[in-house]
């Protein structure tokens, strides 16, 4: 065991290195540094945890690391770029196990001895960390479900569903103060016991109320949660760095998930209440007639635009992470540079299937960071760009955002790049997208259709240039 004033100085350490790690991941130039500060706090903070104060059980306490960090080691290394919100959404659904298992250990130990008002205040922690860590839980697994497809997409909405969610909260309000009263007499595991019941059942109908095309919203919520749910285990195991980190996560997830809402253009509170959005992703939705027709491309016609082009916009989306594309386009990109092109990125903000989803496969494929760019500080540019090259995108350059307020995705802001002279969409079939709602800009005069795979597309493109 090391002493206190050593865990305290690596405590503080940790920290500091948690919070240059959030700040270094604000920025692509910097998120490979923001990455490593973050492992090493957390390298930090786990051996002064495990040499510190924890347990006196270190064959237990190694047994349960060693199986843990293999079935992490293994999930991160199976999973798919395309997977990754799934992993998250698993993981968080573990914090909040874990506030739950702490909080009943915590509550049943017989050693503990608090008193008077400090037990009071005891109980209370106990009885939040429970509540927001069984919320955590069954609302993550339950997002876990729909972003895996294992559970469809559309909004599950019970009759008067709002009152059920006001009755089950009146109810947690009482069972709390059940159980601090029975506490104080030494019981109290009733209260608590029903109360976890009641959470779970809670979790899981907040998120099934919510439909598909909220989900980003759904996952950055319940990254917050999850960090409120490790401070509340802080508070109840004492210990001030799981309070700073969960905290930080906490606080940053709740952060993370206005910001996405002010990119969909969606009120935090309307996400919450759910009943909005559908199954979307997995449904083919033929091209209706009364959309007219659409008009395909060629690979090497395509290759022949680029090259004409003096301005590129490329526009990716999920289907270049499915593809696994990025490779090829910054070939792509590098060839139309080479030729005098002005090749840029426009990254909408929910592209993909998790925040800055495309900016990890970009940076993976080492394009230059200095010609990816916001959907805010390109969308004026359109008129200007001679082809857009949508990648696998289809919500994101969706004109009925704008045009269909009442629709899946009406409201969000999109890129404008049927605005542009002319713009090439690469995707397999006339399937819809995430949202499941039809794209007219498929249909537009301006638009032409590379069918098929978009990395073997991008190949082909990449011969002909
Ligand atoms: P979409 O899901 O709207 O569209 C992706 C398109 O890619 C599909 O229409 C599909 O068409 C095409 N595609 C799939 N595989 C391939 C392939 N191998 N080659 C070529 N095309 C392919 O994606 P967007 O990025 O445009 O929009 C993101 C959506 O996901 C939004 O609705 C957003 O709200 C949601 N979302 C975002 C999250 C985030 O945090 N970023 C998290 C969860 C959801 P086809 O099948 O015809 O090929």
């Amino acid at each position: 065991m090391i002493n206190a004033g050593i865990i305290t100085v690596s405590y503080i350490i940790a920290t500091i290195l948690f919070i240059l790690a959030l700040g270094g991941l604000s920025n692509q130039e910097t998120a490979r540094r923001g990455n490593w500060y973050g492992i090493s706090g957390m390298a930090i903070a786990l051996i002064a945890t495990v040499l510190g104060v924890v347990t006196q059980h270190y064959v237990i306490l190694m047994t349960a690391l060693v199986i843990g960090g293999a079935i992490g080691l293994m999930a991160a290394q199976r999973v798919q770029m395309t997977q990754m919100p799934e992993l998250v959404a698993i993981l968080h659904s573990l914090v909040g196990l874990a506030a739950v298992a702490v909080g009943f250990a915590n509550f049943l130990d017989a050693e503990s001895h608090f008193e008077g008002v400090e037990k009071t205040i005891h109980d209370i922690e106990t009885y939040l960390g429970i509540l927001i860590g069984a919320v955590t839980f069954s609302g993550s697994v339950i997002a876990f479900g729909k972003l895996s497809g294992r559970i469809g997409g559309a909004p599950m909405l019970l009759p008067a569903r709002h009152w059920l969610n006001l009755v089950m909260l009146l109810m947690v309000i009482w069972f709390g103060r059940e159980f601090v009263l029975q506490s104080a007499a030494g019981g109290g595991i009733e209260p608590l016991i029903v109360m976890t019941v009641i959470s779970l059942l809670f979790g899981i109908h907040m998120v099934m109320a919510i439909g598909g095309a909220d989900m980003p919203v759904v996952v950055s919520m319940l990254n917050s949660y999850s960090g409120w749910a490790a401070a509340a285990t802080g508070f109840m195991l004492s210990n001030d760095l799981l309070i700073v980190t969960g905290a930080l996560v906490g606080s940053s997830g709740a952060i993370l998930s206005y910001i996405m809402c002010r990119a969909m253009n969606r009120k935090f509170l309307h996400v919450i209440a759910g009943g909005f959005g559908t199954g979307g992703g997995t449904t083919a939705a033929a091209a209706s007639g009364e959309q007219g027709e659409v008009d395909p491309i060629e690979s090497e016609e395509t290759a022949e635009l680029l090259k004409g082009a003096k301005e590129v916009m490329i526009i990716p989306g999920y289907g270049m992470a499915v593809a696994q594309a990025q490779h090829i386009v910054y070939e792509i990109t590098q060839a139309l540079r080479n030729k005098g092109v002005n090749v840029r990125f426009g990254i909408h903000p929910v592209a993909g299937r998790m925040p800055g989803h495309m900016n990890v496969l970009l940076a993976e494929a080492k394009v230059p960071y200095d010609i990816v760019f916001e959907m805010d500080e390109v969308n004026e540019d359109f008129p200007d760009v001679d082809v857009s090259l949508v990648i696998g995108a289809n919500d994101i350059v969706n004109p009925s955002a704008l045009e269909d307020l009442d629709g899946p995705i009406g409201g969000m802001p999109v890129l404008e790049c049927w605005k542009g002279k002319v713009t090439i969409v690469m995707k397999r079939s006339m399937a819809t997208g995430y949202a499941g709602v039809q794209n007219p800009l498929f249909f537009k005069e301006n638009t032409r259709m590379l069918f098929g795979d978009a990395r073997e597309s991008l190949d082909r493109v990449f011969k002909a240039i």
